[in-house]
């Protein structure tokens, strides 16, 4: 990363504006366009999707494949500074790109956050430093993997080292004949056998790192998953014990740090039984990007993930974020527009006329059962009444109920 930042409008001399750059056009890369414009900046997106929903929002759109030399240069050629949306570019293209502009989270960062096995042992070397490690697991690459798995990771949860997500590229195994015929099923690629764990709570934590090394998070996030995919996340005053609060950000900052890390990163956590009150941190995973799970900031905070990940790739200050509005998060998944297999239209007048709704859709034409198609945050002065206003507005949609 350079020293100077990149600072937002006209370009000293005149005739363009700073434009800042977005690997994949999906609906994180579409809020990342809507918070740099806020400041000022133009922004190109490279997706090879002609409509997707941050390439139509964007000043530029670059439609090419995601390694294509061409579509990369182009890339290069119209941004002072590049970012990514999704975990699985290509590192190549990553690579290209840091070759000749500031790439803000790094390739080496991005490597590890898209490889499960590298992944767990960056966290296991942040818990040696006091820090809070990942479920017990073994990496499976070989059939002598496989024979070696200890019986104590069954029954057990099969996940793909590689593009697995919302619970894709993931079974769950109950003995060793199952775990072989899953491995099977997977295409003997690469994995981690994770022990199934009893949760009694997912948290998960958002920081922003600068190049300076300063860093700064959010409130920890208390995040309901349905089907492997996240269906609410609550972030409401004392939800979450601050002994467990002070550990997950203690051990998302360590994890940031220790991996040099200049971006957006967010860390989940599981909460286990482990006999004490609070019961015991685990940490699942991370996206070297804003997540899901911070979507209510841009609503309940005065800075926003995405506002931060434009900061970090701009060289920009990095205030602290303060929460200002206990905040819940719907997530509004392509379900809500069938019911009795009906096309429908959800009942978004219903929900608006609630006090505190803040409706987000990302643009997707086509609602497909399982597809992120927006969220409704819901932004309340305390938290009883945003968990009223949110049960209200799930009833009206068609949302099931959560405790
Ligand atoms: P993804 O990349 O799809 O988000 P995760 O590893 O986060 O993959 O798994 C998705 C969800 O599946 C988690 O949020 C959690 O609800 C459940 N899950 C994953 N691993 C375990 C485990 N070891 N024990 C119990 N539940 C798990
Ligand atoms: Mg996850």
């Amino acid at each position: 990363m350079s020293a100077a930042p990149i600072l937002p409008g006209p370009v000293a001399g005149g005739g363009r504006l700073a434009t800042l750059g977005v690997m994949g056009g999906g609906q994180l890369g579409r809020m990342f366009v809507h918070a740099a414009q806020a400041l000022g900046y133009q922004t190109a997106v490279l997706d090879p999707d002609a409509t997707s929903p941050a390439g139509r929002v964007s000043d530029y759109h670059v439609a090419t494949a995601y390694d294509d030399e061409q579509g990369l240069a182009q890339l290069m050629q119209r941004c002072e500074a590049i970012t990514t949306e999704f975990e699985n570019v290509p590192a190549g293209a990553l690579a290209t790109l840091a070759a000749q502009r500031p790439v803000a989270p790094g390739p080496q960062a991005v490597a590890v956050a898209q490889d499960r096995i590298a992944e767990k042992a960056h966290f296991a070397a942040c818990a040696r430093a006091g820090g809070v490690g990942p479920a017990p697991h073994a990496a499976i690459v070989s059939p002598a993997d496989l024979a070696a798995v200890p019986d104590a990771l069954l029954p057990g949860i099969l996940k793909t080292a590689r593009l697995g997500y919302d619970g894709k590229g993931q079974v769950r195994v109950a003995d060793r004949a199952a775990l072989a015929t899953a491995w099977a099923q997977l295409g003997r690629v690469p994995c981690v056998l994770e022990q199934h764990l009893a949760l009694r709570d997912e948290l998960s934590v958002i920081v922003a790192r600068g190049a300076d090394g300063a860093l700064v998070h959010f409130p920890v996030q208390r995040n309901l998953h349905r089907d492997g995919i996240l269906a609410v996340t609550e972030v409401l005053p004392g939800r979450v014990s601050p002994a467990l609060a002070e550990q997950a950000i203690g051990a998302t900052c360590a994890i940031a740090a220790q991996l040099r890390y200049v971006g957006v990163l967010c860390v989940e956590f599981f909460v286990v039984d482990d006999g004490s009150a609070d019961g015991a941190l685990v940490v699942n995973e991370m996206a070297p990007r804003p997540h899901n799970s911070g979507h209510y900031t841009i609503d309940a905070c005065d800075v926003s993930q995405f506002e931060l990940q434009v900061r970090t790739l701009a060289g920009l200050p990095l205030p602290t974020p303060r929460q200002h509005s206990a905040a819940i998060m719907l997530n509004l998944l392509g379900d809500l527009w069938w019911r009795d297999g009906q096309p429908v239209t959800p009942d978004w007048a219903g929900v608006l006329a609630l006090p505190g709704t803040h409706l987000h859709l990302y643009g997707k034409h086509d609602a497909r059962p399982g597809r992120k198609m927006g969220h409704l945050t819901i932004t309340a002065a305390t938290a009883e009444a945003a968990q009223q206003t949110a049960r209200a507005a799930a009833e009206r949609l068609g949302i099931a109920p959560w405790r």
